[in-house]
């Protein structure tokens, strides 16, 4: 069984089709870890082809916000308007699905996924003293998260724990890491709609279980035809600039 991983879409529909063009073939069922709307400019796009996909999904903090879960006041100001936009962009039942995406962490066959961290989905999980509570707590030696935006995650094996930093040479399509029995890893594909760790393609991972590997994907994607569509909506210039960097 080959698991598509998916986090942080954030209603990047353009770079969400470039990743499911680059994995068709090596997959068999796709997870998402939330956030599938927020910044970008495809929120409706995204729910339906995440949905068409028949992801296993647990809900981000940006779709709680858009939901009207949560008021977005800890949002910064240019998150805040993204919010309000994608409220009013939003068709009625995409919003409904939004409200009824479930809470991670949720168990999927022999692993675990969760947007933030285990004992709070809204946690951002950057640190090594940060990790350590998930990775010896979690129910699975294997869990995926999301929110950081950051391609890479933690290990945990003889009371070490290892930080995986991912750097994909130009012109790869991914580096695969072999999950070994008895250790205990929390990782991150990265973010498809708005990557944060300094590289700007679309980020995402796939997890064979019978090979014991994941494989931690970046495919470039077309940056300039999302930030004209972003223009055109009006959307904020620091969520438009920040996709050429990556960061
Ligand atoms: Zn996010």
């Amino acid at each position: 069984m080959r698991y598509l991983i998916l986090s942080d879409i954030h209603a990047n529909l353009t770079a969400l089709n470039t990743v499911l063009d680059a994995a068709k073939g090596r997959w068999d069922k796709a997870v998402c870890l939330g956030d599938l709307v927020g910044y970008g400019p495809d929120p409706n796009g995204v729910i339906d082809r995440i949905q068409e996909l028949g992801a296993v999904t647990i809900r981000g903090n940006h779709d709680k916000a858009i939901a009207g879960l949560m008021d977005g006041e800890e949002f910064n100001p240019v998150a805040q308007f993204a919010v309000q936009w994608s409220r009013e962009q939003l068709r009625s039942e995409n919003r409904k699905y939004l409200v009824e995406l479930g809470k991670g962490p949720r168990s999927v066959e022999n692993f675990s996924i969760v947007h933030g961290a285990l004992h709070d989905e809204d946690e951002y999980v950057v640190s090594p003293a940060l990790a350590v509570d998930g990775l010896l707590s979690a129910p699975t030696e294997l869990t995926f998260f999301g929110h950081t935006h950051i391609q890479g995650g933690f290990t945990f094996k003889d009371d070490n724990i290892g930080v995986l930093h991912m750097k994909l040479r130009e012109g790869g399509q991914f580096s695969a890491l072999a999950v070994e029995k008895g250790t205990r890893y929390l990782l991150n594909p990265g973010s498809i709609g708005q990557p944060r760790d300094g590289d700007p393609r679309a980020a995402f991972a796939i997890f064979d279980k019978d090979k014991s590997s994941v494989e931690f994907w970046r495919v470039p994607y077309d940056i300039e035809a999302v930030q004209e569509q972003m223009a055109r909506e009006g959307l904020p210039e620091p969520l438009i600039l920040r996709l050429s960097f990556g960061r």
